[in-house]
């Protein structure tokens, strides 16, 4: 196994990103959002202690979710490449990352940095919509359903995620300023950052020059 990490700004385009490369079949893809997501949903015991960080718009602890990204690598260790798409988020993390990788024998490519100037952040997390029933994610502007408020995928009814309100956002966005930033210096030191033009809304351009960038 070897890992890329994705590293951006909330509503930088990350997941979407990710959900298209990971169309490939040597490419796998864990969002730790939708990983917690899917535990409060679940109402498992990480789920129930990560449900109040998350709907403030704060991380989770550390040990929390460290934990579900290493039983994520040791029971995946034959897949090929994984895009880790929102972890590491802080420093300590990356530290926690680096020895999980060292346990587990997979190398780390690179952090590919999804870089997008704050306005088009906050445009495009406004009109973020997300399937409740299959994850599937939509945007009003950018990425819209075939029919208005409705997921393409299954046929559900889409809904704004709880954590997309706009102070909730103002909120993350603080938060990735202060913890999530200081990464970009972390893996530019180590000579593994690559850096991508996130801003466009040609998808399958972004895909392209993703896939020339991490080679
Ligand atoms: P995301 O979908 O990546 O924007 O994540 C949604 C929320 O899940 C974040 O605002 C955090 O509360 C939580 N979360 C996701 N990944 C992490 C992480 N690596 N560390 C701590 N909290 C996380």
């Amino acid at each position: 196994m070897n890992v890329v990490i994705l590293l951006g700004a909330p509503g930088s385009g990350k997941g979407t990103l990710a959900v298209e490369m990971a169309k490939r079949p040597d490419i796998a893809h864990l969002s730790t959002g939708d990983l917690l997501r899917g535990a409060v949903k679940a109402g498992t015991p990480a789920g129930l202690e990560a449900k109040a960080y998350m709907e403030a718009g704060n991380l989770v602890p550390d040990e929390l979710i460290a934990r579900m990204v290493g039983d994520y690598i040791a029971e995946n260790a034959s897949l090929s490449t994984v895009l880790l798409d929102g972890f590491p988020r802080n420093v300590a993390q990356a530290d926690i990352l680096a020895d999980l990788l060292a346990k587990n024998g997979v190398t780390l490519r690179c952090a590919l940095l999804l870089d997008v100037p704050d306005e088009i952040v906050v445009r495009r997390i406004s009109g973020r919509r997300v399937c409740p029933a299959c994850g599937a994610g939509f945007n009003v502007d950018t990425l819209p359903p075939k029919q208005e408020g409705i997921c393409d995928a299954c046929g559900a009814a889409l809904v704004i995620r709880k954590d997309d309100t706009p102070e909730t956002v103002r909120h993350r966005l603080a938060v990735y300023a202060e913890q999530t930033f200081p990464l970009i210096a972390y893996y530019r030191e180590r000579n593994l950052l690559r850096t991508v033009d996130g801003s466009g809304d040609d998808l399958e351009a972004k895909v392209k020059v993703a896939f020339e960038t991490i080679q």
